[in-house]
């Protein structure tokens, strides 16, 4: 048997393996299951191509789009690898010269789509064959919480049924928890080995800051680091995305702005204009983003939270692609945790969608309240953990003094409590520093044990705790409740001093005073469903154009 890195070099030309290539290829070879999760353009095919060789018989490939198939048999058969693709493309007669090759041991690997695969008729000729081993690419396809969720991938998990002997891999760039575990459970993947690597961007350094007056703070960030330079300002909704791109422009800055509510028009305008010009500033909600390649895009900020870590991750990523340096900054503020819950709660998904939507919200909580490095808590939701602190994102250029904070979450904690857990942040700051507003006396809280118990600490600071009792899992903002906070059950022991706080010690910023929108929520709402839509309608636009074009998908999508 010829061994990988012979077949690398003689049949494909490459001197060595990346990443983890190596190790994901000599357990293929070696007969083990395998998920293997690495970004685009990492390199996920040859972890199966090469094993196709090395071990006997056809290696089966299930991949979802016919463009996709056909470019790699392509590429395959131009190595001088036996290579074929069975799917609707093919004619009656090209179907049958491809399945007597199978059955006469002539093929080194087949492609084959997912809905073919599983017919009674190609299942009984997969038995007359040797089979080296199933590929399942673009394996977030069987993933209901994935974005391109098929059927049909989920009928694959007969493979292992019906063929217990032969070795299974599975593969995709969409990596993040609740998809992967939903992978590896529907695909009978429980014993194979995950392998995770890649998603690291080096050069981006990555940056959080707590909200006090975001429009401000995005200015002086692009004042001191991005004058002259291209890059993304997203925003939660299109009246604010208009809004700071038209502050933007008052200041002197070339700012377009996108989102769904604009005309089809101004919007191939404007990104034509980022995409040519050198130093234009989009300002756009999530509906940009799908397709931009701009290789100089210096920074990515974020005026608002993004839905997910994966989100974050994918927006974030537009930064840098020359590898040059690039800022990945973001302001964000309880308010914005509340909004994105009520998002969530008000959607039409299942419970179970909810709830992992939540799960998701929280992880990105997380991030933005973390002590350690920020590119090791993304890599490590990934998936890839044991990276050292990256010496390059904020908390590692500026270490962020933690505390004993258990007085304090105390203090917080019993607030909410005695305040009958029925008010956001403001009110219980109120009541933590004896402020005699007049909802506190209409509610009679100067009378608490509680009132005044917080003069040690401004508002500001306040605002901080709150967010990582937030951030803990101490407190949840409830969305249905006007967000108020709600204590939960983990806070007990907290409360009963048994165990231990650690606080992160914000630097004191300038008081500055949080807005409410409520009568804009439920335009927000509706707009961001919208923009939502509009990001998945230019994704298919672009699927079709990849088809058209006979490109795999990836070489426009990202
Ligand atoms: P993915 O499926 O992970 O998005 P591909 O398998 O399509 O990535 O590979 C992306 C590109 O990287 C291809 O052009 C491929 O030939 C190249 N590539 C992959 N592995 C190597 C390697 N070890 N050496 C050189 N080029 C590689
Ligand atoms: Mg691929
Ligand atoms: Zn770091």
């Amino acid at each position: 048997m010829a061994s990988p890195l012979h077949i690398l070099n003689t049949v494909f030309g490459f001197p060595g393996f990346r990443g983890q290539q190596a190790e994901v290829i000599s357990h293929m070879v070696d007969g083990g299951d395998a998920l293997v999760l690495m970004p685009t353009g990492a390199g996920k095919s040859l972890c199966y191509q090469v094993p196709a060789l090395c071990r006997d018989g056809i290696a089966v490939v299930v991949s979802p789009l016919i463009a996709l198939m056909q470019n790699q048999v392509a590429a395959l058969t131009q190595l001088g690898v036996r290579a074929a693709a069975l799917n609707s493309a093919r004619s009656f007669d090209e179907a049958a010269v491809i399945e007597r090759q199978m059955r006469a041991g002539e093929l080194d690997l087949l492609y084959v789509a997912p809905e073919r695969l599983v017919t009674p008729g190609f299942l009984s000729l997969l038995d007359q064959c040797r089979i080296a081993l199933f590929a399942i690419d673009e394996a977030h396809c069987v993933s209901q919480w994935g974005h391109d969720f098929r059927p049909e991938y989920l009928q694959l998990a007969l493979l292992h049924e019906r063929f217990p002997a032969v070795p299974r891999i599975a593969l995709t760039a969409t990596a993040d928890g609740p998809t992967r575990k939903d992978i590896a459970e529907r695909l009978g993947l429980g014993d194979g080995r995950i392998f995770v690597a890649g998603f690291d961007r080096p050069n981006i350094r990555y940056r959080i800051t707590a909200k006090k007056n975001a429009k401000e703070q995005l200015l002086r960030f692009l004042e001191a680091e991005h004058s002259g330079d291209s890059g993304i300002v997203y925003c939660l909704s299109r009246a604010k995305v208009e809004e700071v791109a038209g502050w933007l422009t008052d200041k002197g800055y070339d700012a377009l702005p996108y989102h769904a509510g604009l005309d089809q028009s101004v919007r191939a305008a404007n990104q034509d204009r980022f995409l040519r010009d050198e130093a234009v500033v989009m300002v756009a909600t999530i509906a940009f983003g799908m397709g931009i390649d701009k290789p100089d895009v210096r920074f990515v900020a974020h005026l608002d939270l993004p839905k997910s870590l994966e989100s974050y991750y994918q927006e974030t990523g537009r930064a840098g692609r020359d590898g040059l340096p690039a800022n990945a900054w973001m302001a964000y503020g309880l308010e914005d945790v509340a909004k994105l819950g009520q998002f969530i709660a008000s959607s039409q998904a299942s419970d179970t969608q909810k709830r992992i939507e939540r799960q998701k919200l929280n992880a990105l909580l997380g991030l933005c309240e973390t002590t350690r490095c920020r590119r090791q808590v993304l890599l490590e939701y990934f998936g890839e953990s044991g990276a050292p602190p990256c010496g390059n994102c904020d908390i590692c250029l500026e270490p962020v003094a933690s505390f004993d904070g258990t007085e304090l979450a105390r203090k917080a904690l019993s607030c909410v409590y005695r305040t009958g857990e029925s008010f956001g942040a403001g009110h219980v700051i109120d009541v933590l520093l004896g402020k005699d507003t007049e909802k506190v006396q209409r509610f009679g809280h100067n009378g608490l044990s509680t009132f005044g118990i917080g003069a040690e600490l401004a508002a500001e600071e306040w605002r901080s705790v709150l967010r990582q009792l937030v951030a803990a899992g101490y407190l949840s903002i409830d969305v249905e409740g006007h967000g108020a906070f709600r204590l939960t059950e983990t806070c007990r022991p907290v409360l009963r001093g048994e165990i231990r706080v650690d606080l992160r010690r914000d630097p004191l910023p300038a008081k500055a005073k949080a807005k409410t929108a409520t009568g804009k929520k439920a335009a927000t709402q509706w707009e961001r469903a919208d923009d939502e839509a509009l990001f998945q309608v230019l994704r298919a636009e672009r699927m079709a154009l990849a088809k058209a074009q006979g490109v795999p998908p990836y070489v426009i999508l990202h």
